[in-house]
């Protein structure tokens, strides 16, 4: 199914065409009303009119998320104020947020490029959708709200929390679709089961639209066996434009760009390069259509690769891998790369523990310690495993074979670990403190 067929399958060379129209059209607009764009393109060479090709793209300089704090509040905004009619902000843990804003055109853009992403998994206006995403600042809730409506879909606006309440309208209203970040999806998915409740028999649900985090196949399998779904990602960040950038079509092999209105560069995180296409590296995002507050080529520290092979689907637009984790996530232990998706995985391969953990980092001395707190999967294993050790050596031995790292496991009770409504945070690195 597609929102928008003429310009989901147009051919590379009509998207390009487009691209290169609007990435002029935007530096245009910035250098005449954005005084920071002004100075960089000064600086970098070029004037209002110096893009001829998508080849120029290289020459601009990265804009990242301080940029914006620098600007704070509506420094970078390219339109005057009374043009502005939505505003959100990402939260900021420390100090000031990154602020985003949108005039009503903006808004339709958004709600249509989300739109296209809702109606490529299939979902469509004989669906009922729940937003279980907290509405508010975040662009979550906000992106998937418009343009499902937009697709037809008949909108649940739940927000976050309250999962028993969550299952109960779901089940009364016979809500067919989920949007949630994938680990309260988890969340639910324990609850019904603690409830009675049985997918396919009391719940209707058939597509989760997940986001706000990354999905590592683990998870995405988890959530399709106990919910009976297809579980599907989407991608987006804030001050881009919030979700509605990229998404999973039915296939389920990467998430489709809307090329026309945002070009995709991977970079080596370290030195900047642009990457040969099809290599792994951090992903910038330059938007081509936004009127309130243009972004060029802006660092998501998110790690990916592109891939420009054609998809079964028949869409043109070009994919991302699933994000494997943002660059802030990674830790490095004992001079050792590691993401916590990598340590989910191996998890996820051992049968006798569930979902749920924690990564506790420490330091003694000179050493860094990481410690893997893990639930077993069900209470009743405390008392067939009389020696917990042999479990927790098994799980040892594997994540040195597949990190190369020693780390001590420690096996804890069924549902012992904390949950979380919005997006988990499952590590705690002591070492920073
Ligand atoms: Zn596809």
């Amino acid at each position: 199914m597609f929102f928008e067929p003429e310009i989901e399958t147009a051919s590379r060379d009509r998207i390009e065409a487009l691209q290169l129209k609007r990435l002029r059209e935007t530096v245009r607009r910035v250098y005449e009303h954005v005084p920071m764009y002004r100075g960089r393109l000064d600086e970098a060479g070029i004037g209002p009119d110096g893009i001829r090709s998508l080849d120029d793209l290289r020459r601009i300089p990265f804009t990242v998320k301080e940029d914006l704090r620098q600007n704070y509040p509506f420094g970078m905004f390219a339109t005057p104020m009374r043009d502005v009619v939505r505003i959100h902000a990402s939260s900021g843990t420390t100090g000031k947020p990154t602020v985003v804003g949108y005039t009503k055109e903006d808004l339709s853009t958004w709600s249509t490029c989300m739109a296209r992403l809702i109606t490529a998994t299939g979902v469509g206006p004989d669906d009922i959708a729940q937003v279980a995403f907290g509405y508010g600042l975040f662009t979550g809730a906000f992106g998937l709200h418009y343009a499902l409506e937009k697709v037809g879909c008949a909108v649940v606006p739940i927000s976050a929390g309250n999962t028993e309440k969550q299952l109960m309208l779901m089940q009364d209203f016979g809500v067919t679709v989920l949007i949630s970040t994938p680990s309260y999806a988890q969340y639910i998915a324990e609850t019904a089961q603690k409830m009675g409740l049985v997918p396919g028999r009391d719940l209707k649900l058939r597509v989760g639209l997940f986001g706000g985090e990354a999905c590592s196949d683990a998870m995405r399998q988890d959530i399709e066996r106990r919910m009976g779904m297809i579980a599907t990602q989407n991608y987006g960040l804030s001050e881009v434009v919030g979700p509605g950038i990229s998404g999973e079509c039915e296939c389920q092999s990467g998430l489709h760009f809307n090329e026309d209105h945002f070009i995709p560069e991977v970079i080596d995180p370290d030195t900047g390069r642009v990457l040969p296409v099809g290599e792994k590296g951090e992903l910038v995002l330059t938007a081509l259509t936004k009127q309130a507050l243009p972004i060029l080529r802006y660092r998501t520290k998110d790690l990916t690769r592109l891939i420009p092979e054609p998809c079964a689907c028949g869409r043109t637009h070009m994919r991302m891998e699933k994000v494997l984790g943002r660059i802030d996530d990674m830790l490095i232990i004992r001079g050792v790369n590691v993401f916590p998706s990598q340590i989910e995985e191996v998890l996820a391969s051992v049968e006798e523990v569930g979902p749920n953990y924690e990564i506790v980092v420490t330091r003694e001395g000179y050493l860094d310690r990481m410690q893997i707190k893990v639930e077993l999967n069900d209470s009743s294993l405390l008392e067939r495993f009389s020696h917990l050790e042999e479990l927790e050596n098994r799980i040892r031995q594997r994540i040195r074979t597949v990190l190369g790292l020693d780390v001590s496991v420690r096996l804890v009770e069924h549902q012992s670990l904390k949950r979380f409504e919005g997006k988990a945070k499952r590590v705690t690195d002591l070492r920073k403190l």
